[in-house]
Parts: structure tokens; C-alpha cells; sequence
């Protein structure tokens, strides 16, 4: 691979296809030359061509340039794929547009690089722009989704019903047993006499006819000059005094 300085990194971009193409020619042509003192012009120019065309696509053209990260030293490889620090376009065409090149969707040319080793900014110029850097792509780990065991969820919800109704159960029982255990201990309520049960059904029916009078009483004085309204709301205090009787 061959390494070149970060400030120099655009121009050796710019200047490879050309220079590959000056290699293949001059292989083809001295190979063409050598070959054709041993076999002849058509064969000669048959194995030049096909080891120039080999040598120019299958190695020559795929040779990634790379830089080396001037603060953690290590060597960086310039078709890793990268984003656009203008506008976080993803690069991964990057054989035509390595990070010192430009950004194959705006055309930005990136004035630096954050070295994915050390996370340092690499500059392609002298002018040390810290801002719209571009950066390795970094790929989303895919997290794995959680899956639920769905028998394991369903029985513990069972479980968690069950325990809920028998505590339920026991509280009905304990409750159960209190009041049969007070039964046991209190006296039999008294019967009430006739009179006592005069007197307090008296005492209700004239609470309620004090209640009625006491609303009756406080509708007139909130609406004195309101008859419609008056009539309505003592009707409501009369309607609750028959569902009384
Ligand atoms: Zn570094
Ligand atoms: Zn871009």
C-alpha cells in the first residue's frame, strides 16, 4: 500500500489515475518489447496486453492510498467508508470519493479526518479547519431484541393471580372467624320496645322535616327575587322528603 503525508493526500488522489494509466502503458510497453524477441509481434502483444490490463484493474486501480495518523502513528487506509462532515452525507463509494477527495453527494472536500484510531483530527491542509471533519461511518451495533419468554411471562403471571386470591381467602376467612368469635362473646342485641321504636322512627321523620325546613329556608334566601328558580330547588327538597316516607 502506498503511504502518503495527509497534506499531500489530495494531490496524490488527483494524480493517481493518471499515473496508473502511465504504469500500465509503460509495463505493457516494455513487456510487448521483451516478449516479442521470443514469440513474435501478435502473441507478444496478446500476453503484454493481458498482463497490463491485470496489472492495471485487478491491482493497480483497487490500490488504496493511505495516510498515516500523524498523532497515534498508525496507518489509515483512505477508502474506508466516511461521512461527510457538511452535511453527514454516507460515503461509501469509496473508491472515487475517499475522504481526501470529496463527498460523492455535496462535493464538500473535507479539510480533515478523525482518525478512527485515536479519534485526532487529521489535516489536508495547512489551514486546520476543526469543524465539518469527516469521519469513519461508524456502523449502528444491532442490538439483538430482547425476546421475552412468553410461557416463563405467562406463568409467572399465574402464579402472581393465585397468590393475590389466596391471601384474598385467608383475609375472608380470618375476617370470618372475628366476627363469629365477637357474635360469641357479645350479648344478643335488645329488642327494642315499642316505644323506642316509635321514638326513633319519630326522631327521623322530624329530622328530616327540620332538614327540609332549613333548606326551604335557605333557597328563599338566595333567590328572593327569583320565583322560577325558588320553585324549582324547593321542589327537589320536597321530591327527597317523599322518597323519605
Ligand atoms: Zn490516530
Ligand atoms: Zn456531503
Amino acid at each position: 500500500m502506498q503511504t502518503v503525508d495527509p497534506l499531500s493526500a489530495r494531490q496524490w488522489f488527483t494524480w493517481k489515475e493518471p499515473i496508473t494509466w502511465a504504469s500500465s502503458i509503460v509495463v505493457f510497453m516494455f513487456l510487448f518489447f521483451v516478449l516479442t524477441l521470443v514469440f513474435g509481434g501478435l502473441p507478444a502483444f496478446i500476453i503484454a496486453f493481458i498482463a497490463a490490463f491485470c496489472l492495471h484493474f485487478f491491482y493497480l486501480d483497487k490500490r488504496a492510498i493511505g495516510i498515516e495518523c500523524p498523532h497515534c502513528g498508525k496507518y489509515i487506509e483512505t477508502n474506508t467508508p466516511w461521512i461527510c462532515g457538511y452535511k453527514q452525507c454516507r460515503n461509501e463509494n469509496v473508491d472515487d470519493f475517499p475522504f481526501i477527495y470529496r463527498c460523492e453527494h455535496c462535493g464538500a472536500e473535507p479539510k480533515a479526518y478523525k482518525c478512527h484510531h485515536c479519534d485526532s483530527l487529521i489535516f489536508f491542509t495547512k489551514d486546520q479547519l476543526r469543524i465539518n471533519y469527516a469521519q469513519c461511518v461508524n456502523l449502528p451495533v444491532k442490538s439483538e431484541p430482547v425476546k421475552k419468554d412468553q410461557t416463563a411471562e405467562k406463568i409467572g403471571k399465574q402464579d402472581e393471580e393465585k397468590r393475590d386470591l389466596l391471601h384474598e381467602l385467608d383475609v375472608t376467612k380470618i375476617k370470618g372467624n372475628i366476627k363469629e368469635a365477637k357474635a360469641k362473646i357479645e350479648p344478643p342485641p335488645k329488642k327494642k320496645t315499642a316505644f323506642e321504636e316509635l321514638e326513633e322512627y319519630y326522631k327521623g321523620m322530624m329530622g328530616n322535616e327540620d332538614a327540609a325546613k332549613k333548606w326551604h329556608a335557605a333557597i328563599d334566601a338566595e333567590f328572593p327575587n327569583d320565583p322560577v328558580e325558588r320553585e324549582k330547588r324547593h321542589g327537589v327538597v320536597e321530591q327527597w322528603m317523599i322518597n323519605k316516607l
